[in-house]
Formats: structure tokens, C-alpha cells, sequence
């Protein structure tokens, strides 16, 4: 067995910083303290440590640095935009990792319009993406309320969802292909763009693998033609039992509709006072629904909706008149976490998901765990597949608040379990979860994943400490290898 890393020496550093000067370029490997402190954290509350950051412009490069990290026997984290909200690009352990950040590998690389698969590099922003395919009629159909900023290779390693994966499903069913640079930095093909590709679905593993498998250089994605009609209906209640109920009410009428969300008193009057929308301010709670497809399909579906949500109590159910009406909604649902801003200088977003029939009653312990904990919480949500997203606003300054936080944090998270629900609808595990695995999970349940996740990870070099209780990396303990050694 090699001798054990400790912490690293300004020696060891210097000595990483060069190597991976040599395989990418020095201007693009940066170990200054502000740099190291900006990439120490994503947008959830958890900071870490990294010993180095660098930013990689092709696959060639991804395995360069990879195997570097190799021969330093340091361990790496994967990074897209460092939107994640459970610490899952947070580089966290007692060897601070090496960051690949693939902010600069945001190239378009392949549109074909027939056969509606895009190759693409992981940097891309998501919404990028939709635009840049706009001309061809059609989209990325995973939307998440980050996608101004959020990159492709992240939806892909978080199993990203969004309003609308409601009606076409999460980021895994929009992944045809993957090329990974391996844990032991070589590069390999998982899936294919073929209707059935060959052997084990490896390319179903590594989507939510959380960036623990290895580092996505280009993905194939599925493109989704754009909705020839689409209609958008603003439905408010006077309580939130009865917009909860009226949530199952639409879907047991037989209507999926593209998107269903839902927004409580606090954030409709946040959002209100930044988009200038025309959101009803006393309503208890607001339900944004969009339906489309042919013309005369949505026009059914609407009066459909419209009729449902009003037996379910609606005051009124307004149809957007137009596009910009339309775009002026989406905006404030969209923009809903950042206008928070106007309340406190921080939240915390929780990602829970419970089964549509229990959101009235897991709501209302929601509601009363904040209260219990002397907390202001807003809801804005995915309603239409019972994902939640108590958002808890709150100033860190204030001594003892963050533990407040922490601690109604986790009492929703039970309380969403005891209802039959799961830990994360698509923020993901990372960090900010890991201890409450075993709240679904059993022993043998874990160990299943432990083995899938070491068949690409034997020495926990990548992404270390996350999503398992006990994710530990043995990438400092590994005998030390020449150069080359992995090449
Ligand atoms: C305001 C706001 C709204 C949000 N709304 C939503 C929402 O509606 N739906 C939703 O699902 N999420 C949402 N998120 C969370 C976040 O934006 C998504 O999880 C997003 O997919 C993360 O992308 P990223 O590029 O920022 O990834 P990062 O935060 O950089 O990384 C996320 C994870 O992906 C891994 N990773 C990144 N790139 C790669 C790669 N190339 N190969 C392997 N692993 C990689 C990292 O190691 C990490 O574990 C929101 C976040 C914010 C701040």
C-alpha cells in the first residue's frame, strides 16, 4: 500500500498545478484562494475545499486532467454551472479534490433535425440548447427553473426535471448517448443513438449517477418538437387544501397536462411584486396549468381543466391571452427562488416528493413545522408529480437560525417519507442528503449501489463522499503510479 496524502503541501500543489498546466494549458488551471473559493460550493449552503480548479475544452483534455489527478492521488469532482442545490459539485473530504469545471466545453457540436438527436458538449447551457434548435421546431424537453444558466452535463448527472417533465419526462428520457472519460480516465460510449442499442443500459446508470461515475464529455440528447398550440390557464384558491386537491382532481379527470405548479401566498406576493404579472396577491394559493398539442385537443383539454379546477373551489381561472401573457407567467414561476430575495438574504430550497393524493396533509405538517421552528417558508412547486419545494427564507447572520434551518429541514424530509414519498425529486442526494439515505433505503439497498457505483469507481477517486452514507475516497491510499500509468 502507498503512503497516505495528507493534507497538501504547497509543494504537492505546485506540482499538481504544473502537470495540469502541461495536459490542458496553464491559464486554464487556477489555484489563487479566490478562485478556490468560488468553486468551493454550488448554490446549496454547503462549502467545501478544492485543491485546484481547471477548466478543460475537449474529452482529450477531461482524461488528461483525470489522469493527472491520478498520479497525484487526488480525488476530482465533475462541475457543470454549480447550480446544484444539494452540495453535489461541492468538492468535500479530507483530500480537498481537484474541480474539472466544463464551463468552457459548451459547444453545439451536431443538429440532426431528422432524426431530432443533438450531440452536444456538457458546458451547454440548457436553455441554450432549446434556442439553438428553435429554428428547426424543436426543443430540450427538460426545463428546469434554472435553465438560463444550468448546464447539459449537469441536468444529465442530477436526472434533472422541470415544469413540464410532467407530460415528457426527466432528463433520463431525453439521453441517448453518453461518452464518459472513466473514473481511471479512459473514455468510453455508453447507449447509442440506435433505437436499442446493445447490452446493459449503462447510460441509465450513469444518468442521477450525480457525476460519481466519471466525467460526460458529449452527450446525445433527443430532441422534442415544439407544441403547435399551447394554452395556459392561471387558476387562484382561497386555501391551499383546496388547490392541493384540485392537483389530484385534474389528473384524475384524465388530463396530464404539460405542466402543473403550484405557488402559496408568500411566494405569489414576492413574485408579484418583481414580475408585475397580475397575480392575484390575496389568493392562498395559485396553480399555474399548461396544456398542449393539436388545436383541437387543447381546446378540450382546457375547458377540461378549467371545469375541474373550478369545481374544486377556483375564485377565478384566467387563460393567458397571448404569448407575452404566457412568457410573463413563466417568468415569475421561473424567477420565483431569486425574488425571494426581497424577504431575507438566504434559503434554503428542500426537494421532496410525495405521492399527488397525501400533498394536502404533508402540506399542512409543512406549514406547522416552519411555524414549530420559528420560520418563514414559501411553496412553489411541481404539484403535477407531488415533487415539493418548501423553500425556508432566512438571514445566516442571525445566530442559531442556520440550525433552525437544518433541523425543520430534516422533520420535513421525514415527514415526507412517513407519507410514502422519496428524499429528492430532482435536486438530487450530493451532500446535503446523504445521511438520510438510510430513511428509504435499507443496508443491503445501499450496498447495491455501492457495488454499481465502485464497477466505475473501484478507489472512489471521483466525486467522493457523496450520495452514500459511507461515500469515502481511497484515491490518497493508492500505490503511486508513474506517469502514464493510466494513459
Ligand atoms: C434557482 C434554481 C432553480 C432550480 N430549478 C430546478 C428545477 O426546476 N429542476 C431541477 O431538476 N433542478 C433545479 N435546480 C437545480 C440545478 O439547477 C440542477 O440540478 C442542474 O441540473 C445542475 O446543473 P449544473 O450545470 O449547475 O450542475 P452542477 O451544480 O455544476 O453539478 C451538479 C452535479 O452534476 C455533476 N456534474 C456536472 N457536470 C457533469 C459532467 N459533465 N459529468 C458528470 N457529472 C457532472 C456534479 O458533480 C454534481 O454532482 C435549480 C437550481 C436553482 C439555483
Amino acid at each position: 500500500m502507498g503512503q497516505t496524502v495528507g493534507p497538501m503541501t504547497d509543494a504537492a500543489t505546485a506540482a499538481l498545478v504544473r502537470d495540469l498546466g502541461e495536459a490542458l494549458e496553464p491559464s486554464r488551471v487556477r489555484a489563487d484562494p479566490i478562485e478556490l473559493g468560488l468553486y468551493a460550493r454550488d448554490a446549496s449552503l454547503i462549502t467545501g475545499q478544492a485543491s485546484v480548479v481547471c477548466f478543460p475544452t475537449s474529452t482529450e483534455e477531461v482524461a488528461a486532467a483525470v489522469r493527472v489527478c491520478r498520479r497525484h492521488r487526488r480525488p476530482f469532482v465533475p462541475r457543470g454551472s454549480g447550480t446544484g442545490l444539494a452540495g453535489g459539485a461541492t468538492p468535500a473530504g479530507p483530500l480537498p479534490p481537484v474541480v474539472i469545471v466544463t464551463t468552457k466545453m459548451n459547444r453545439i457540436l451536431d443538429v440532426d433535425a431528422d432524426q431530432r438527436v443533438a450531440w452536444v458538449q456538457p458546458g451547454v447551457l440548457n436553455l441554450d440548447l432549446s434556442r439553438a434548435v428553435a429554428p428547426f421546431g424543436l426543443h430540450f424537453a427538460p426545463d428546469p427553473s434554472s435553465q438560463q444558466s444550468c448546464s447539459v452535463g449537469g441536468n444529465v448527472a442530477n436526472n434533472s426535471g422541470g415544469p413540464h417533465c410532467l407530460l415528457y419526462g426527466v432528463t433520463t428520457a431525453h439521453v441517448l448517448a453518453l461518452e464518459v472519460v472513466l473514473p481511471d480516465g479512459s473514455v468510453t460510449l455508453l447507449g447509442g443513438v440506435d433505437p436499442e442499442p446493445d447490452g446493459l443500459d449503462l447510460r441509465g446508470a450513469f444518468v442521477g449517477g450525480e457525476g460519481t461515475m466519471g466525467v460526460a464529455t458529449r452527450i446525445a440528447v433527443r430532441l422534442t418538437p415544439l407544441p403547435p398550440q399551447v394554452a395556459t390557464l392561471l387558476a387562484d384558491f382561497p386555501t391551499m387544501g383546496e388547490a392541493a386537491a384540485a392537483v389530484t382532481g385534474v389528473i384524475a379527470a384524465g388530463v396530464i397536462p404539460a405542466a402543473l405548479e403550484m405557488m402559496d401566498a408568500t411566494m405569489v406576493e414576492v413574485v408579484e411584486a418583481y414580475v408585475h404579472a397580475g397575480l392575484p396577491t390575496d389568493a392562498a394559493a395559485v396553480l399555474l396549468v399548461e396544456v398542449d398539442g393539436l388545436a383541437g385537443g387543447v381546446a378540450a383539454q382546457t375547458a377540461r381543466v378549467e371545469a375541474v379546477l373550478r369545481g374544486h373551489g377556483a375564485r377565478t381561472v384566467r387563460v393567458a391571452a397571448d404569448p407575452e401573457e404566457r412568457a410573463l407567467w413563466w417568468k415569475g414561476r421561473k424567477s420565483a427562488f431569486g425574488a425571494i430575495a426581497r424577504i431575507a438574504p438566504n434559503y434554503y430550497l428542500h426537494d421532496c416528493v410525495v405521492p399527488r393524493t397525501r400533498l394536502v396533509e404533508v402540506l399542512a405538517a409543512v406549514g406547522r413545522i416552519a411555524a414549530d421552528h420559528d420560520l418563514v417558508l414559501g411553496n412553489v412547486f411541481h404539484a403535477g408529480d407531488g415533487n415539493l419545494h418548501p423553500l425556508i427564507v432566512f438571514d445566516r447572520r442571525v445566530p442559531g437560525t442556520l440550525e433552525r434551518v437544518h433541523k425543520a429541514g430534516r422533520a420535513i424530509l421525514e415527514t415526507c417519507v412517513a407519507a410514502g414519498g422519496c428524499l429528492s425529486g430532482e435536486h438530487g442526494i450530493g451532500l446535503e442528503k446523504r445521511d438520510a439515505m438510510d430513511l428509504v433505503f435499507a443496508g443491503a439497498d445501499l450496498e447495491a449501489q455501492r457495488w454499481l457505483r465502485e464497477a466505475f469507481d473501484p478507489d472512489g477517486c471521483c466525486n467522493p463522499e457523496k450520495v452514500l452514507p459511507r461515500g469515502g475516497s481511497r484515491c490518497g491510499d493508492l500505490e503511486e503510479l508513474p506517469a502514464g500509468a493510466w494513459v
